[in-house]
């Protein structure tokens, strides 16, 4: 339809998605844009190119809230007012930081955040010298792994020294460290990098790979066998610096851990040894949804063809995702050009990081769970935000029916077994066994996701077939964060990837 309103240039420019060089006013905007950020965003009175800044900034809002919102199943609470406190902060406040002076004690930060963040951890997080009593168990990695035979006689104390080499608050004073400094060692370096990570989305540069490109031409297909073959084949702005890569992939995580699964193109196979039967059987199910055949399909009225429902997708116990930029959750649809998505978030946390969109729509007779609409999103997807319980909604028989053609969970690093979260998906576990659709999960690392199907085994054991066997996701985030109650544990985001589903039995006829 945009077709009829737009010159030849942009046609061949959308179709490729919006590149820079399409278009001559593009380019005029881009190099301006190099140029002088400030400026720009000043003066400037282009619509397209404040359009531009305001989705990368919301993009770095967005990714410093996750860096602290993100990381523990425990943290999710508490850190809702620091980033409150971040979002209300001026972009006059940001330091331009060069790409070699990106490493700076969280303390010292040039950037106000940061430091507001050194002191949140030096307030809540404890020195994990095996001489003081523990307080918490860890969130994302096995305690036995870390206990030694030392007795702990200190009550416990809040982390007040920084490591000079990775800038992060983490020990109660430098003998501490010091006498601690070899198991320091297996994550500090790891550590240097989440702090440069941190003061890369501060400093200010400009960020091109938060461009997303559009849709797809039919005759490229893409490649998913890891992260670098498919932002090639979906003609990604070339991405060739690691950090780059970094700060993108934390994003684009999220779409990709269910497009990779669900697509006919998925690295996960029978014979790559992770699919298994059950699991060729459900998403061969979903794929036929999601790969119809062309119809002959144009913009006018000759070309109106029937369409089959959307795939729905529901995000339980959603929080950080649910924020992310539209434009992410937009390339999904570019993976599946002929299907129509419906996301469903769920969970008390949706709305979090969402403030402009307060208050929340009444309760009424037609919107009974209040849910959050955005149909406006394109042709083929929508998006629905509900701050409840999916196990009330269920009961209330909100969505039913549900299809294995049609339907799908996506449960980003649930907690199943966390000890702080299990209780709240106690009832919703035998609800989504109950419905025979496939079940994705991820985990922040090994162990919270064996942590998970360990819990899941022991609430339904022999209730529920394996579709995909655990292991590491090929999509996963592949920048690392910080928890900021426990800085010792790092993590990232959709590290590992597992489903299963409900039991199905076949009915065989009885001998007579
Ligand atoms: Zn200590
Ligand atoms: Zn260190």
């Amino acid at each position: 339809m945009t077709g009829d309103y737009a010159c030849g240039r942009c046609i061949q420019a959308l179709s490729h998605g919006i590149r820079a060089q399409g278009h001559p006013a593009w380019s005029r905007v881009l190099s301006k844009r190099r140029s002088n950020f400030s400026a720009i965003y000043n003066s400037s009175p282009r619509h397209n190119s404040r359009l531009l800044l305001k989705n990368a900034q919301s993009s770095i809002q967005r990714l410093s809230f996750s860096s602290t919102a993100n990381v523990s199943h425990k943290a999710r609470s508490f850190s809702q007012s620091t980033v409150s406190g971040q979002q209300a902060q001026p972009d006059e406040s940001r330091v331009l930081l060069k790409r070699d002076n990106l490493f700076h004690p969280f303390s010292k930060s040039p950037s106000p955040a940061i430091r507001k963040r050194a002191a949140f951890i030096q307030q809540n997080a404890f020195c994990p010298h095996p001489s003081h009593q523990q307080t918490r168990l860890p969130a994302n990695h096995d305690p036995e792994s870390t206990q030694s035979q030392q007795t702990p006689t200190n009550p416990p104390a809040h982390a007040h020294f920084e490591c000079p080499d990775c800038g992060v608050p983490l020990y109660c004073s430098e003998e501490h460290w010091v006498d601690d400094f070899e198991r320091h060692l297996e994550v500090c370096e790891t550590i240097r990098q989440i702090n440069e990570d941190d003061h890369d989305l501060h400093s200010g540069r400009f960020f091109p790979e938060f461009t997303y490109p559009g849709p797809q031409d039919d005759n490229f297909v893409i490649n998913m066998t890891n992260w670098d073959t498919f932002l090639y084949t979906r003609e990604f702005e070339a991405i060739n610096d690691d950090r780059s890569m970094r700060q993108v992939t934390r994003m684009l995580t999220y779409p990709l851990t269910i497009g990779s699964v669900l697509h006919e193109l998925s690295p996960y196979s029978l014979r790559k040894d992770r699919l298994t039967v059950e699991g060729l059987k459900s998403i061969s199910a979903l794929r036929y949804t999601l790969h119809p055949p062309k119809t002959g399909e144009g913009v006018d009225i000759k070309g109106l063809r029937l369409k089959a429902p959307p795939v729905r997708i529901f995000v339980l116990g959603a929080r950080a995702e649910s924020s992310l930029p539209r434009d992410v959750w937009l390339q999904l649809t570019h993976m599946f050009p002929r299907a129509i998505f419906n996301i469903i978030f769920i969970g008390p946390e949706s709305m979090a990081n969402r403030d402009s969109e307060f208050p929340l729509p009444e309760r009424t007779p037609g919107n009974p769970f209040g849910g959050i609409v955005e149909d406006r999103l394109g042709p083929s997807m929508k998006i629905t935000t509900y701050v409840d319980y999916f196990h009330t909604m269920y009961k209330a028989q909100y969505f039913q029916p549900f299809d294995p053609y049609f339907d799908c969970f996506m449960l980003f690093h649930p907690g199943l077994g966390h000890p702080a979260s299990s209780h709240e998906w106690e009832e919703t576990l035998p609800q989504l066994l109950e419905t025979k659709v496939p079940i994705l999960c991820t985990g922040y690392t090994q162990w919270d996701m064996e942590r998970d199907i360990k819990w899941v085994n022991e609430k339904c054991a022999g209730e529920f077939d394996m579709l995909l066997e655990p292991g590491e996701n090929i999509f996963r985030s592949l920048r690392w964060d910080l928890n900021d109650l426990d800085p010792q544990d790092v993590s990232c985001g959709n590290w590992g990837l597992w489903g299963f589903r409900g039991k199905r039995y076949e009915a065989l006829p009885t001998d007579s």
